[in-house]
Parts: structure tokens; C-alpha cells; sequence
């Protein structure tokens, strides 16, 4: 029986794993593919105090990292159940069942992908899912932003102070973000607004070089000359296998109070797949050591 068992090896199950050892309790971690989204993040600018690091080296640096302490990490292994009982119950698609005192779930999320001809072959060569993060490799260059919901018209305002120009493209007759949001996009002179747009295919030679897309009523099809195109279609907390056994919010994201923990005693969340206000690597490291911590806490005063 594990005092902590951390489900999911991103930022967020990483340094909760570091900071639950560093009590000398003992730790789990049941891992997927230890890395999480940062795998496919070539350069990452905004984890303070390192400028620059790739994606899999800066992973690298945290499984090492998690080493020097005594974790049992379970590679390649899904979680698909977990029940309270006496102790809480994590049930592994292998059939094993882990057994701990307390859990930390951080399973992060995936980007809702468009599925279109071009996404696969030009991601991070132009393609992108996050304007904090890719935002300023965009200066000065014509973008095109596919979403029209909040996350979309927030990207297209944030991008405007950077880029030359910004497409919107909505699938719906009309966007769906908030009002006060779509009155600043309208506000701004470097944004074209393009609604009832299916997009039909990215383009380019070693780069992105053009979106085509249809238009929905007259079915004509229309071509973007643009380097970048960021797809904010939907964030999707990983998040399925919980239905019925913690508290989601009406997006599936857990809902978590300020220690990191869930309605149920003994299991707390960190990260992505969170309620969390903003998906970030060092929002979900900073929650994972405060999931860690009020495990942590919950144990000295529970067991
Ligand atoms: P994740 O990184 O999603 O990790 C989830 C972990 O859970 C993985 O190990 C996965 O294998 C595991 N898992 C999932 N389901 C199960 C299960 N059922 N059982 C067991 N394990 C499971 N953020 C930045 O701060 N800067 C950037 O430059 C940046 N660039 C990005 C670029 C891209 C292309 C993407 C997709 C994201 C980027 N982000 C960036 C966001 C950042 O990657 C996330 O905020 C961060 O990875 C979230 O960490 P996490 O640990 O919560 O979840």
C-alpha cells in the first residue's frame, strides 16, 4: 500500500511525485508515457530561469530528477478506474489493482485536434495550440486563428499585439466567445473575422505556407496566404475514466480546492486535467507540489 500513488507522469504527477518522496513517505507514480504533452513541445521559453529548453530534454531532466528519490515509477500503464474504500483503489487496464491511502490524479489533456490534411506534417513547423507559448514565434506574421470560442478569440486578441494579421475562422454562423471579448476583437484593425469557415487543408514546403478553407454557404473555396495557424478548437481533460468517481466540472476538468483536493477524502489533482484557471508547465508543477503537500497533510492527520 502506497502512502501516495500519483496517476500520470506530466509536470503536474512529476513534482507531485518529488515533493510527496521528500516526506519519506511512500511514493507511486503510475505512468502512461512519463513526459505527458511537453513530448511534443519542441522550444519552451517560459519555464523561468531556463530561456530555452526542448520539450523531451527538459522531461528527461525531471524523470532524472524524480530518480534520485525512492518513487516506484509503473511505466507504460493505464489507470481506468479508481474507488474509495477502506483505502482508495486504482484499477490498471492490465487488471492489477494498486491499493494507497492517498492518490493524486494528474492525467492532463490533449488539444482537440481539426483532422484536416497538413496538421500532422506541420506541427510545430507552423502549427500551434497555445499562444502563451508560441505566441512571440509569430511577430510580425500573417495567422490564422481556428476557433471562435473563448480560448480562440483570447488567442486572436493576445496574437494581435504580435502578429500582422489575424483570420479568425469560426466554423458556426457566428462566434460563440464571450461578448465583451468579441467586442474587443472587433475593435482591433489587424483582425478579419470569417464565419461559417470549414478548413479544408494546410499547406506549405517546410513550413506552413497557406489555409484553405470553404465556405459553408456558397461552398466556394478560399485560400489563406498565412506562416501560422493556431487550432484552439477545445482542450480535453483526460479525464474519462473518472465519471461517477470524482467531481468534474460540466467540461470534465476536476474540480479541485485550494490544497488540491477533490470531494472525496484522500484524493487530490494537479494539473491540465484540472479546473485549473490557466494549462501551463509551471502552473501544473506548481499545483502538483500543492496536491503533494496537502496529501501529505491529509495523512498526518488521517492515518
Ligand atoms: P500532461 O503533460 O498532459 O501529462 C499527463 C500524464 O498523464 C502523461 O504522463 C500521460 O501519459 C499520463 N496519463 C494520462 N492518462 C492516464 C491514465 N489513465 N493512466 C496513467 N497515466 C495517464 N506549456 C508551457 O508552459 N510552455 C510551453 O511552451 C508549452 N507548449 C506546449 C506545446 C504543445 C504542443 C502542447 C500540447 C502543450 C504545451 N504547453 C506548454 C502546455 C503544457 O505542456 C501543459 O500545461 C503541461 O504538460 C500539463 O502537465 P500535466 O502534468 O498536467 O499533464
Amino acid at each position: 500500500t502506497f502512502d501516495v500513488l500519483v496517476v500520470g507522469g506530466g509536470p503536474a504527477g512529476a513534482s507531485s511525485a518529488i515533493y510527496a518522496a521528500r516526506k519519506g513517505i511512500k511514493t507511486g507514480m503510475v505512468v502512461e508515457t512519463f513526459g505527458g504533452q511537453v513530448l511534443e513541445t519542441l522550444g519552451i521559453e517560459n519555464v523561468i530561469g531556463t530561456p530555452y529548453v526542448e520539450g523531451p530534454q527538459l522531461m528527461r531532466q525531471v524523470e532524472e530528477h524524480v530518480k534520485q528519490y525512492d518513487v516506484d515509477i509503473m511505466k507504460g500503464q493505464r489507470a481506468k478506474a479508481i474507488r474509495k474504500n477502506d483505502l482508495i483503489e486504482v484499477e490498471l487496464e492490465n487488471g492489477a489493482q494498486l491499493t494507497a491511502k492517498t492518490a493524486i490524479l494528474s492525467t492532463g489533456a490533449r488539444w482537440r485536434a481539426i483532422n484536416v490534411p497538413g496538421e500532422k506534417e506541420f506541427k510545430n513547423k507552423g502549427i500551434a495550440y497555445c499562444p502563451h507559448c508560441d505566441g512571440p514565434l509569430f511577430k510580425d506574421k500573417e495567422v490564422v486563428v481556428i476557433g471562435g470560442g473563448n480560448s480562440g478569440i483570447e488567442a486572436a486578441i493576445d496574437l494581435a499585439g504580435l502578429a500582422k494579421h489575424i483570420y479568425v475562422l469560426e466554423f458556426l454562423p457566428e462566434l460563440k466567445a464571450d461578448q465583451v471579448l468579441q467586442e474587443k476583437l472587433y475593435s482591433l484593425t489587424n483582425v478579419t473575422v470569417i464565419t461559417n469557415a470549414a478548413t479544408k487543408e494546410i499547406t506549405g514546403s517546410s513550413h506552413v505556407e497557406a489555409l484553405t478553407y470553404t465556405d459553408r454557404l456558397t461552398n466556394e473555396e478560399h485560400t489563406l496566404q498565412v506562416e501560422g495557424v493556431f487550432i484552439l478548437i477545445g482542450l480535453m481533460p483526460n479525464t474519462e475514466w473518472l465519471t461517477g468517481s470524482v467531481a468534474l466540472s460540466d467540461r470534465g476538468e476536476i474540480l479541485v480546492d485550494k490544497h488540491g483536493a477533490t470531494n472525496v477524502e484522500g484524493i487530490f489533482a494537479a494539473g491540465d486535467c484540472t479546473d485549473s484557471a490557466y494549462k501551463q508547465i509551471i502552473i501544473s508543477m506548481g499545483s502538483g507540489a500543492t496536491a503533494a503537500l496537502g496529501a501529505f497533510d491529509y495523512l498526518i492527520r488521517n492515518t
